[in-house]
């Protein structure tokens, strides 16, 4: 998975993370935030894995909204292509 991908599936398991505690609020269903909790843990695993500059390999600091442009270790730019698109 490329550091993209990575990055789209994070935003997504967030957004739907955030989806699932809006309607499970009312209801107070513990396997639904049993659920979210899951799937923020995977959401952290898969970054831990992929979201890592295609460069060095080392692990990028994650800010939700913003892409970074270069890699703050070797410091070449990571807005290379996306091969995704
Ligand atoms: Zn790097």
């Amino acid at each position: 998975m490329s550091l993209w991908t990575s990055r789209k599936l994070s935003n997504i398991c967030v957004i739907v993370a955030v989806l699932l505690c809006l309607l499970g609020a009312g209801t107070k269903t513990a396997p639904l935030f049993a659920a979210v909790i899951v799937l923020l843990l995977l959401d952290l695993l898969q970054l831990a894995i992929f979201y890592r500059c295609p460069h060095c390999g080392r692990l990028l600091p994650f800010r939700q909204w913003a892409t970074p442009v270069y890699c703050p270790y070797c410091g070449r730019e990571l807005n290379t292509p996306d091969p995704d698109r």
